[in-house]
């Protein structure tokens, strides 16, 4: 069968791996061909290093239905095929390598919907206006007890706990092993550090381009996850796990490069160093924010992080409309110095990679119209945010949110038709479900009326 087109394109790599001489050389034994559906779950299968070389050729095959795909039970087999070139061997179980795949249907090419087919469709559309978008992600995570309900390390309760020294070096089993594993993957890992929440914790690594970020964004929270449980804690992304403390964002830096190596995000003439081409990339994610929301916070916990009131540290650092600055905390996008921005907007729940793509959908967008940001605001958004006329307000919550997408027509072709009407389907299903459950607010509130 055939792979189609454009994951050929994906995965063409120069020096195409082979996956069995990989495990030869290295001494796996299984690979888990691990696929992400469109919740953000990471589905796999383990492979044993014998049965690689067929897998490679054809993909594994998985019943789509099973998982978040907007396929039936009816459908015939979707199958998974690794590419080779984003295979990883797991630094703390050496028997087994993680490999990235794309979602193929038997006979019938690509699955549209499936997210790392919505993201190669939209790098190679960036390639072929000569552009290579980088992303830097930054997702915090909670330490918590194994059931998931409190800080697991029960010494740590300062008001503001940001960088708090102590802290973090009660956690350095953790946090150490963690960053020792991206050292020894290459991925150029530089700081770590105690966040703004009790228990909270963010980890930095290297920049990329948008399709290897996702990729080390999925295997960063399945390494957190995985080693966070070897030492009987559990690390969760959750939005705003604890009411009243500062939530999980997963904040994007992006600039876009050239093919011979320049950033044309850069211009020293240009206010903030911002070239005119970063501009207008900035304008188009300025112009969507309302609708690409839905995938930057994609669930109904994400809207106690956004809009959210301030947090016991004294701030939430989350944005609460579409706005714009220097280097400001306070706003959606802040521009921290030449020849790039950040997107403050997506969380922890966000999908890997959905969040590059709709970055690179809203991105473009901007750059073909020639979108403007609009006014920039130099103020302090949580103490003058009033003053502040013109600029809409995030989507209070999920349902908001997702009609905001489906409002949206150009967002939402450039994301893929198909995708697109997936992805609010299955949201919506999800929203109905959340709204079908009676909470002892309603019982508080209600019984006596
Ligand atoms: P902050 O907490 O100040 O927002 P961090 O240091 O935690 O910043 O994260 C910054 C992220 O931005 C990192 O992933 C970094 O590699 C990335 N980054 C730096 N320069 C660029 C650039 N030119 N393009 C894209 N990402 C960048
Ligand atoms: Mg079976
Ligand atoms: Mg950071
Ligand atoms: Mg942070
Ligand atoms: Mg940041």
């Amino acid at each position: 069968m055939p792979p189609a087109p454009v994951l050929n394109e994906i995965q063409q790599g120069t020096d195409m791996t082979d996956l069995a001489e990989f495990a030869r050389e290295k001494g796996i034994k299984y690979f888990m061909i691990s696929y992400t559906d469109l919740f953000g779950g990471q589905r796999a299968k383990l492979v044993p290093a014998q049965a690689i070389a067929d897998m490679q050729k054809d993909g594994a095959g998985f019943a789509g239905f099973a998982t978040w795909l907007d396929l039936t039970p009816a459908h015939p087999d979707m199958m998974a095929l690794p590419d080779p070139s984003a295979v990883i061997q797991l630094p703390w179980k050496k028997d087994v390598a993680w490999v990235a795949s794309n979602c193929i249907m038997s006979g019938n090419g690509a699955l549209d919907q499936a997210p790392r087919n919505v993201l190669a469709r939209l790098v190679a559309e960036a390639a072929e206006l000569g552009l290579d978008i980088k992303t830097g992600v930054e997702p915090e995570f909670f330490l918590l007890s194994p059931e998931g309900t409190s800080v697991a390390d029960t010494a740590d309760t300062a008001v503001k706990p940001c960088y708090d020294q102590q802290a973090v070096m009660r956690r350095y089993d953790v946090i150490a092993e963690i960053c020792d594993y991206m050292l020894e993957l290459g991925w150029e890992a530089y700081q770590n550090d105690h966040e703004d929440a009790n228990g909270q914790f963010e980890m930095n690594w290297k920049y990329d381009s948008a399709m290897a970020t996702a990729d080390k964004h999925s295997f960063f929270k399945f390494m957190t996850r995985s080693v966070a449980e070897k030492h009987g804690l559990r690390a969760t992304f959750m939005p705003k796990p604890i009411m009243g403390l500062t939530g999980n964002g997963c904040h994007a830096h992006i600039s876009v490069w050239t093919k011979d190596g320049k950033n044309a995000f850069a211009d020293d003439s240009k206010e903030l160093s911002l070239s005119d081409q970063g501009r207008h990339f900035l304008g188009g994610i300025m112009k969507h924010a309302s609708a690409l929301a839905a995938i930057t916070n994609p669930t109904v916990n994400s809207y106690k992080r956004i809009n959210a009131p301030r947090t016991t540290s004294g701030a939430t650092w989350a944005p609460n409309s579409v706005t714009w600055t220097g280097n400001n905390r306070t706003h959606m996008v802040r521009v921290p110095g030449p020849g790039r921005f950040e997107l403050r907007l997506p969380d922890g729940a966000v999908n890997p990679y959905l969040l590059q793509a709709v970055i690179i959908a809203a991105g473009l967008s901007g750059l073909k119209c020639k979108a403007d940001p609009g006014k920039r605001w130099d103020i302090d958004m949580y103490a003058e945010g009033h003053k502040v006329t013109d600029a809409p307000k995030l989507p209070l919550n999920l349902l908001d949110a997702i009609r905001a997408y489906d409002a949206d027509e150009g967002l939402k072709e450039a994301m893929g038709k198909e995708f697109s009407a997936a992805y609010i389907k299955l949201k919506t299903q999800e929203w109905n479900s959340y709204t079908s459950h009676l909470t002892q607010w309603e019982r508080d509130n209600t019984l006596d009326i």
